[in-house]
């Protein structure tokens, strides 16, 4: 038998990510006290597609909390719930099966009809209704391609059992048994359907698209009831209310404790994402970022700016992987270490074309600046610059769109785990790096925001329990200016003359 666990309660979490599915259960403290992961297939039907299997997600979901409510031995008090954000079903709401495989948030096949929509000089007011830019990201196009081209959907629609659904409104469908059917607004605020103002459903942007209101989940607020999950328990069936949802980004910075208007933080994963809470004010940017809906301490909607590098610790497997530079990811730290800089070579991870604050889908990577001399260590070193420079890119993006001083950075993901990369980061972007010793930041959020939904933790609660001891990385001083000091001003200069030169087009200035 399992131990049972000394906790008053605990707030079990489930985070639905890209390719697996991770259960961790919370206690009071917002510790974690249980952990499961699945992972699920991924279906290429075609280059630039990228397909999920609705009940491949679910049956891990099924998996992992079955897995973790054993380990806990009693019922949690809450459910909290982030999840892969844009990916889009078609759900069935009278079988609860998918008409059709998901179309994940990576998959390209409806590029050609945002070119066109953007020809059709729609895109500035996608980006005023939604914050978003005309890409084939977000579920808006998604919806339209399944509504156009799988069998049944249609039909469906037609009989009002169809619901275009996210993967948080999947879940809270598949563990209420039907009985609920609900997303909330920093989820909603990726369909391109939402607008961010209004927080609603936007009138102009369904006729685009060809969808109908009633076809959509109700949004509502990230903390609070969203029904009643029946789970499977130890000795059998146990009903917990779901309290709260979050997108994994949002979650992320919920997670971070980045609640308050200038509150910043990066999670270094696979690609890099950074998102800055600005509070009541929209931001819109002139630099390519997205404007969107986080949390705030009260588990209301704030405004939030979001900038990502799609390659970011995927640099360092490729390091490792295609080029067997290395044996093990980790490995990076000491390479780097081993040499006193890079030799003056600056690699740029344009592996996918370069986004924010360059959109250049035609880039390709390269690395410059190589002598007789250069060895794998400057090339690992390099690697992990071009993280650290496509951050401060984006920071300096940010800082110039809000206006915001922006100080200090909280991180999370993989990569931070390098602290030759933290330093590196706080040096660049001329910033504090602070790095809390528990990098589970998206799990964490969504605990944190079904511990508020269920009453079970006040704002202030939650803030002192996710403030904790970080370590920090102090940045090289600036002048009294701000200028940054000459070496970093050097390596910015290099980087910033290398990526003109990877450009598939003059810049524009
Ligand atoms: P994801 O959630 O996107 O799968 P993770 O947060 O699990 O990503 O981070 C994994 C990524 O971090 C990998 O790309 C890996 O190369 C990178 N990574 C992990 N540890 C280190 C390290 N010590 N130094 C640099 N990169 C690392």
């Amino acid at each position: 038998m399992t131990e049972k666990l000394e906790v008053d309660w605990t707030v079990l979490a489930i985070d639905a990510g890209t390719t697996g599915v991770t259960a961790i259960a919370f206690d009071q403290g917002l510790r974690p006290v249980a952990r499961a992961y699945a992972e699920f297939p991924q279906g290429f039907p075609r280059p630039g597609w990228v397909e999920h299997d609705a009940t491949a997600i679910l049956q891990a979901v099924d998996l992992v909390t079955g897995r973790v409510l054993a380990q806990l031995g009693k019922a949690p008090a809450a459910v909290g719930i982030t999840n892969q954000r844009e990916t889009v079903f078609a759900l069935d709401t009278s079988s609860g099966q998918a008409l059709a495989p998901g179309l994940v948030w990576q998959d390209r096949r409806t590029a050609e009809r945002c070119g066109e929509l953007r020809e059709q000089g729609l895109g500035p007011m996608v980006r005023e209704r939604t914050g978003l830019v005309l890409d084939p990201y977000f579920s808006g196009t998604k919806i339209e391609w399944l509504l156009r081209n799988a069998p049944g959907v249609r039909a469906a629609v037609d009989q009002g059992r169809c619901a275009f659904v996210t993967v948080d409104a999947l879940i809270v469908h598949h563990l209420t048994r039907g009985q609920a059917l609900a997303t909330d607004p920093t989820n909603a605020s990726r369909t391109m359907l939402f607008d961010i103002e209004r927080r609603d459903y936007c009138d102009e942007l369904l006729e685009v698209f060809g969808v109908r209101r009633e076809s959509l989940s109700p949004v509502l607020p990230s903390a609070g009831p969203f029904g009643t999950a029946e789970l499977a328990g130890p000795s059998g069936p146990v009903s917990v209310p779901i309290t709260g949802l979050l997108g994994d980004q949002q979650a992320a910075l919920f997670g971070q404790g980045c609640t308050g208007a200038g509150d910043l933080k990066t999670t270094y994963g696979t690609g890099c994402f950074l998102l800055l809470n600005t509070g009541d004010s929209r931001v819109s940017s002139t630099a390519g970022l997205l404007t969107t809906l986080a949390a705030d301490e009260h588990g209301g909607a704030a405004f939030a700016l979001e900038g990502s590098a799609f390659a970011g610790g995927s640099i360092i497997q490729w390091m490792r992987d295609e080029l067997g530079l290395l044996r093990d990811a980790s490995d990076s730290e000491a390479m780097a270490h081993s040499v006193q800089d890079t030799g003056g070579v600056v690699l740029v991870p344009a592996f996918s074309g370069l986004g924010a604050p360059y959109w250049d889908a035609e880039a390709r990577a390269a690395i410059f600046g190589m002598t007789r001399g250069t060895n794998a260590a400057h090339i690992v070193r390099a690697g992990l610059d071009a993280i650290a420079h496509q951050c401060t890119d984006l920071v300096e993006a940010l800082r110039a769109d809000s206006g915001l001083a922006v100080r200090a950075m909280r991180v999370d993901g993989g990569a931070a785990n390098n602290k030759y990369l933290m330093q590196r980061q706080a040096d660049l972007a001329g910033l504090v790096v602070e790095r809390p010793s528990e990098v589970e930041a998206t799990a964490r959020g969504a605990a944190a925001i079904a511990a508020l939904g269920a009453g079970l933790l006040d704002g202030a609660a939650i803030r002192s329990a996710l403030i904790e001891e970080c370590e920090t990385f102090q940045p090289i001083p600036r002048g009294a200016d701000g200028a940054a000091p000459e070496d970093v001003a050097a390596v910015r200069a290099l980087w910033k003359d290398a990526i003109a030169r990877t450009r598939s087009r003059p810049s524009p200035d």
